[in-house]
């Protein structure tokens, strides 16, 4: 269909901007002036169409904080479960709330549509703002829901490197892992957003890590929605997501 795209396997969708942290390392840098989310119904209906063109294996939902908006991200996922979709993604905070009775609904409405990996942000730079408390009990009422939840925790200078940060990511992480959750790789700190602002005393700590989530335009191998509806060069609010493929040039 389109040359540039014929490598396609992965779907991601920003679902919204608005954020319950404000980490000192966010790429995105601050969130305050956001508001609202992707409209689920437009994003279900684009995993649909470009599922039915393109082998998609996996899809993930993040933000901001996606599960501020539950129901947004659940009918994306319940789209990717319907469309075959193999892997089906969350990165959250864990943080939207913290009431219990809504701790579990969230849980239970992941479970129900068919999110079948969780990635829970854990470390030194969520946890200057981002209450322990509520996320430990998403992470509990997650896996009580029978979903896979691993924490994964953002490292200053690589998994390795000594600097307090790490020190105190390493700390929360054993708080967590003393009660069974598995840890994945996370990410490395790289210069963009709020790092370049907050963490300048560490700048020769990642100033040679190129950002991770950029790719060639020339041979993308994902779609990344943007929570204003944005995709490639269109958008699902004026156009059809196959339309948009398309016709996108780099
Ligand atoms: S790193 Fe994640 S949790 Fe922290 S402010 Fe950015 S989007 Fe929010």
């Amino acid at each position: 269909m389109n040359v540039y795209l014929e490598k396609l396997e992965r779907i991601e969708f920003i679902v919204t901007m608005c954020c319950t942290g404000k980490c000192r390392h966010c790429s995105e840098g601050d969130h305050s002036a956001y508001h609202g989310h992707i409209d689920g119904a437009a994003a279900a209906e684009a995993v649909t169409e470009v599922c039915r063109h393109y082998n998609i294996k996996s899809l993930m939902t993040f933000g901001g904080e996606p599960l501020l908006f539950p129901g947004t991200v659940c009918a994306i996922h319940s789209a990717a479960a319907k469309a075959g979709i193999g892997c089906r993604e969350i990165i959250t905070n864990g943080y939207f709330t913290k009431d219990k009775a809504r701790i579990a609904e969230v849980a239970h409405m992941l479970a129900e549509s068919g999110v079948n990996r969780i990635l829970l942000s854990v470390d030194a730079f969520h946890q200057e703002t981002i209450p322990a408390e509520p996320v430990e009990l998403f992470a509990e009422r997650a896996r009580a829901e029978g979903l896979p939840i691993e924490l994964s925790p953002a490292w200053l200078g690589g998994r390795d490197a000594d600097n307090p940060y790490n020190a105190e990511t390493r700390r929360l992480l054993e708080r967590f892992s003393e009660k069974g959750f598995g840890i994945a790789d996370g990410n490395v700190i790289f210069p963009k957003g709020n790092a370049l602002k907050y963490l300048s005393d560490y700048t020769e700590s990642f100033a040679d890590i190129a950002d991770p989530y950029e790719e060639d335009p020339r041979q993308l191998h994902s779609l990344c929605f943007s929570a204003d509806g944005s995709v490639l060069k269109g958008n699902i609010y004026d156009n059809d997501i196959i339309d948009i493929i398309r016709d996108y040039r780099p």
